[in-house]
């Protein structure tokens, strides 16, 4: 089963991508986590990809889609994958289909993470006081919701053209966003494993 998990910056995508790997065994897959990774290794990469990061912006879409495409074959994602901050332009959308139709695989359920601004601001805030992130500043989260708005009104469409996109109401407290997850969830995992979870 392999799920994506769309929404706003500070949505809490990571939050319960965490738990509901664990529930489903599925593998989280957050290109953010992956890019933060590299910068604190002090890659090559990590060094270019910093700069875009500290300001808020995307960085360009090979070096996500490749970072994904080197992990899909792992063992840990044979089950399926959460993918957590990924895609968010129409043509990390299309790669990432290719990259799974060429497995034999596809996207079984995208899910839309909705929180209103006044929250996603104050999450940032606490965010920033407790991990210190480069990007949680007033300027970068302008941009980072800014590019959201921009970006969502073409990748949702396009998800939403291959079926329906289930709301989850993101503004209320962890257990109860993990609740209207797995509402939707185990459908779909009795479906595709034919047991409600692994
Ligand atoms: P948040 O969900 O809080 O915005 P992420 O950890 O998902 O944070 O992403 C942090 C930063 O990493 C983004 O602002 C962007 O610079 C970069 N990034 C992460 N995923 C992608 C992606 N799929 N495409 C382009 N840039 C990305």
């Amino acid at each position: 089963m392999n799920v994506i998990f769309f929404g706003p910056p500070a949505a809490g995508k990571g939050t319960q991508a965490k738990i509901i790997q664990e529930k489903y065994g599925l593998r989280q897959l957050s290109t953010g986590d992956m890019l933060r990774e590299e910068v604190s290794s002090g890659t090559e990469l990590g060094i270019k990809a910093k700069k875009l990061m500290d300001q808020g912006k995307l960085v360009p879409d090979h070096v996500v889609i490749d970072m994904i495409a080197k992990r899909i074959d792992s063992p840990e994602c044979a089950k399926g994958v959460i993918f957590d901050g990924f895609p968010r332009t129409v043509a990390q959308a299309e790669a990432l289909d290719k990259i799974l139709a060429e497995r034999g695989k596809k996207i079984d359920i995208v899910m839309e993470l909705e929180v209103d601004q006044n929250k996603i601001v104050e999450r940032m805030k606490k965010r920033a006081a407790e991990e210190g992130r480069n990007d949680d500043t007033v300027e970068a989260l302008k941009t980072r919701l800014h590019l959201y708005n921009d970006y969502s009104a073409k990748v949702l469409p396009y998800y939403r053209a291959q079926g329906p996109v289930p709301k989850i109401n993101g503004n209320q407290p962890i257990d109860s966003v993990t609740v209207q997850i797995e509402e939707v969830l185990q459908p779909e995992a009795v479906k595709t494993t034919g047991h409600a979870r692994q």
